[in-house]
């Protein structure tokens, strides 16, 4: 077991306040840590841009604990540890038979992080990450193991839970028989043909992303279309409304192909290679997600802030995402569109443009990311979730004596 003082995140722009990090090796380790200490706070592979992974006691960095991937053909499972990276065990998976649903840009970041904070990637039909769970061991404030699957009333309240119920060991995915992708870059799209036909840009493939830096254009638009197990080779259009299919660029160790060549799901559902250091040190990043029935209104209010934006943008990724019931989820009850800011390394000046921002996605209930950057404060947050009430209920009963509390949960959900 390793013990440290504080560490940054990923960015190098937080600076865990948290006594002291500990890394247990075992589950029992683990639990042995949440049973003797007044305050924990579980830790996946720090890539959150806010506070939302702090803690005042004990930061319990679970990725440490041995992945041991299980997987169930006959259930079509995958059960690993909470602390594992996807990009580790995807190609185990692929091996297997099986798949994921959908990955997030980056692989590197763990199942258990992900899972906590609704982490996403793209795709008009597709759940998030947390969609994908089907159950998960916690470790309560007493020490001891349980196990929350989808039958249980408390499981949309605390899938996608923050940190704040527990620390969460092991978790059970979802599995598909296998498939096999290819990646095709389409552009640039002039804006308004880009806004006109946003759901049905985005419903061009199985995941589609499109890239901004808000001025006349939508830069590019990428495809991830999926293919049969075994396939090698596949046709796509030369166009997509009207914008030509581009010569999208190999696989070169910082980037996943996107030249239209066939690979395997884990290799083309992210944007990074296990493998790369994706800018790493360079950027912060804000998202929020606003019903896609608002898309057109909310791109084009951001637009209007286009001069005060660029100076600090990297660029605009614009994703979808399908509704799901989870109680904390920013897609609950309505699908939406992920506008996901990455912004150069200027915290405090994007920290300054944020309440500007936000307050242009305001008329459209734009939910921020839980693990980004973002000005709103609780009660604003509790105006975008209808179950956050019953969240906190569900809080106090798991966690009376609040051993998994944090900053944030406090400041933003007011539990
Ligand atoms: C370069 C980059 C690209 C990104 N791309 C995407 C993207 O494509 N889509 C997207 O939606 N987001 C994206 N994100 C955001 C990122 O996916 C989320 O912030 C995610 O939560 C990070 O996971 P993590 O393992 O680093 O968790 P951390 O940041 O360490 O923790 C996140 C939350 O999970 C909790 N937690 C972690 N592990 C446990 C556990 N075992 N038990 C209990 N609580 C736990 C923490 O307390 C905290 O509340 C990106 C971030 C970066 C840096």
């Amino acid at each position: 077991m390793r013990s440290t003082a504080s560490e940054l995140n990923w960015s190098g722009t937080l600076t865990y306040t948290a006594e002291r990090i500990v890394r247990p090796g075992t589950v029992a380790e683990a639990a042995e840590i949440v049973a003797g200490a007044p305050r924990v706070h579980g830790l996946g592979t720090r890539h959150s841009f806010n506070d939302v992974a702090d803690g005042p006691g004990v930061l319990l960095d679970l990725t440490g604990i041995p992945t041991d991937l299980v997987i169930d053909a006959d259930d079509r499972t995958a059960t690993l540890g909470a602390g594992t990276r996807y990009g580790v065990v995807a190609p185990d998976i692929d091996r297997a038979g099986f798949a994921l649903h959908n990955m997030g840009s980056l692989p590197h970041i763990s199942v258990g992080g992900a899972v906590a904070t609704g982490t996403h990637g793209s795709g008009t039909t597709l759940g998030s990450l947390s969609a994908a769970v089907r159950s998960f061991e916690m470790l309560g404030p007493d020490g001891s193991l349980r196990t929350l699957d989808r039958t249980d009333p408390a499981f949309p309240g605390t899938v996608l839970h923050l940190g704040l119920f527990g620390i969460v060991t092991r978790v059970t995915l979802d599995l598909e028989p296998t498939y096999r992708m290819r990646q095709d870059s389409y552009g640039p799209f002039p804006w308004s043909t880009f806004t006109d036909h946003v759901a049905d840009i985005h419903g061009a493939g199985y995941s589609v992303c499109s890239y901004t830096v808000f001025g006349d254009e939508i830069s590019e638009v990428l495809v991830k279309t999926r293919l049969p197990a075994g396939a090698d080779d596949a046709d796509a259009p030369d166009e997509l409304f009207g914008a030509p299919r581009l010569p999208g660029s190999p696989g070169d160790g910082h980037h996943t192909a996107r030249d239209g060549s066939v690979g395997p799901w884990w290799d083309r559902l992210p944007h990074f290679p296990i493998e790369s250091v994706p800018s790493h040190g360079s950027e912060v990043q804000s998202e929020h997600f606003v019903p896609i029935r608002h898309a057109a209104a909310a791109l084009d209010a951001l637009r209007g802030l286009a001069d005060r934006i660029q100076p600090h943008l990297h660029v605009c990724e614009l994703r979808t995402m399908a509704a799901d019931p989870f109680w904390l989820s920013p897609t609950q009850g309505e699908d939406v569109l992920c506008i996901a800011f990455t912004w150069k390394k200027h915290p405090e000046a994007v920290a300054a443009l944020l309440p500007d921002l936000e307050a242009r996605l305001a008329p459209f209930d734009g939910r921020p990311h839980w693990g980004k950057m973002s000005s709103l404060d609780g009660d604003a947050i509790a105006a975008l979730y209808p179950r956050v009430a019953d969240v906190r209920a569900l809080i106090a009963r798991a966690d009376p004596d609040r051993t998994f509390a944090s900053a944030f949960g406090e400041r933003v959900l007011r539990a």
